[in-house]
């Protein structure tokens, strides 16, 4: 088969050849990474050739005709997006392995503006001097969690990791052993506390702790009394903490002691209204007497990624002049896409509806099915190889939010006549763009709360693509 690599076409022959012009064309590229392209083909061919690979039939090969060909693909492959598009069948609103929420029309607008432009980021107009990032929305935090001041970072467990290093390095955090949560396999609270140099002192029980086991933990080392959301899980049965109030009445007594509570998910809308879940609201919390909160921008406020931190003045003043806040900063993106979903928070009802994650959160189970219907009649006309039914089914809301909490939907159910469940949501996994859905008994689900109307075509392709 060696005899064969002397038939290799040499890289610029190859650039001479009109199949050059045309993909050059065709993908937009220059001609230095077209060319980079073809040596890879040639590079690859020759060690199938050298590892005996190849299966030759003629005793003539195209090498060219097969390099070309296969460079087209692989270019092609190349210039899809890796961070693609999909469309979340799974129902699950806060999907974190998804990208959790969807910004609103007017942050993505806003997003795109400052992008395009340049901005006051860090600059004061009026004065023509250098500015903080760090005032751009804090007024808007401030007027919607009821906070006396407030700053955003990267995410929740940046506001944790600066929280703890700035202030309760080398000194105590006092924390019930039922709220040392794992959240979503990468972030620890005990392995975030003992990072940041603060010391952990844990109290109580797994399933119980009483005010008394935080009064005798208080000492002069104690610099801080931790409260984390346990957002992920539920206990059930025999269990005991201790309620905000109570707490926010024992750090008063010990002036050194600054309460924390890390939030989690942080709603600034009353989702209990609409009967879902018992998260509460962190004007509710920050009215209770918490010294500090802390919570994520993208689980259930339905903004970008970020950590929003509010509280006392004095608290926020020390962590804004902290190193880390350097390390931690958000960048002008994020700041412009908070900066519109906290006003549409500010604007009323009707535009808190309008943020994607609260829309399909609170969307009616009737809205639902008249979609899925929808989609189950077009399904049917376009292929015979499917059958899809309607059933009754719950969401969540994810993204480690309301855990337990299941909200009534419908689905389509769909089974293929020749392909398993598995294999058909393989297929739909590979279509553009992307399809996600549950596998029940068998079928394959699309539940239609994450799903737009304007996806509806999206995903009806993407089934008849693998029909
Ligand atoms: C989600 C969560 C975090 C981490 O927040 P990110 O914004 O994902 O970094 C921290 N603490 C609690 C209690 C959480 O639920």
């Amino acid at each position: 088969m060696k005899q064969y690599l002397r038939l290799l076409p040499a890289v610029h022959e190859l650039q001479k050849d009109p199949r050059f012009e045309t993909l050059k064309k065709k993908f937009d590229l220059h001609e230095t990474q077209l060319t980079e392209f073809l040596q890879q083909e040639v590079g690859s061919l020759r060690k199938s050739l050298l590892a005996e690979e190849t299966l030759i039939e003629k005793a003539t090969p195209d090498f060219t005709g097969q390099i070309f060909k296969s460079a087209e693909l692989h270019i092609q492959i190349w210039q899809e997006d890796r961070l693609e598009r999909v469309i979340n069948g799974t129902g699950t609103v806060l999907h974190t392995n998804l990208g959790r929420s969807r910004l609103s029309d007017a942050a993505i607008a806003h997003v795109v503006r400052t992008a395009e432009n340049y901005s006051n980021l860090e600059y004061q107009l009026v004065a023509g001097k250098r500015g903080s990032r760090h005032q751009i929305i804090e007024d808007l935090v401030v007027q919607a969690t009821g906070a006396e001041a407030a700053m955003v970072v990267n995410n929740n467990a940046a506001a944790v990791f600066l929280i703890l290093s700035a202030l309760a390095k080398k000194q105590e955090v006092i924390v019930s052993r039922g709220q040392l949560v794992e959240i979503g396999g990468s972030f620890r609270v005990s392995s975030i506390m003992e990072e940041s140099g603060a010391r952990l002192v844990e109290v109580g029980t797994t399933n119980k702790t009483h005010l008394v086991d935080y009064e005798q933990a208080i000492t002069e080392e104690t610099a801080m009394m931790m409260k984390v959301h346990t957002s992920n899980f539920k206990m059930i049965g025999f269990t005991e903490t201790v309620e905000t109030a109570k707490l926010v009445e024992l750090t008063g007594k010990h002036q050194h002691v600054i309460f924390y509570e890390d939030l989690g998910s942080g709603a600034l809308y009353d989702f209990k209204q609409h009967g879902i879940g018992d998260e509460p609201l962190v004007r509710e919390v920050i009215e209770s007497g918490v010294d500090l909160v802390s919570f994520s921008g993208d689980k259930l406020l339905g903004g970008p990624q970020a950590g929003l931190i509010a509280g006392k003045k004095e608290l926020v003043e020390r962590l804004k002049k902290h190193q880390l806040a350097r390390v931690l900063r958000v960048d002008k993106m994020t700041l412009a896409a908070m900066e519109e979903t906290l006003k549409s928070y500010l604007a009323g009802a009707e535009k808190i509806a309008e943020l994607p994650t609260i829309r399909d959160i609170i969307r009616p189970a009737e809205d639902i099915k008249v979609q899925a219907q929808l989609f189950i009649r077009n399904l049917q006309s376009k292929s015979s190889n499917y059958h899809s039914e309607l059933q009754e089914s719950t969401s969540q809301i994810g993204g480690g939010t309301m855990p337990g909490v299941e909200i009534p939907t419908y689905i389509a159910a769909i089974t293929h006549k020749r392909l398993s469940a598995a294999q058909l949501s393989l297929c739909l996994r590979k279509v553009k763009p992307a399809i996600v859905s549950r596998i029940q008994e068998d079928q394959v689900c699309i539940d239609f709360r994450t799903i737009n109307f304007s996806e509806l075509d999206d995903l009806l392709a993407g089934f008849v693509a693998c029909q």
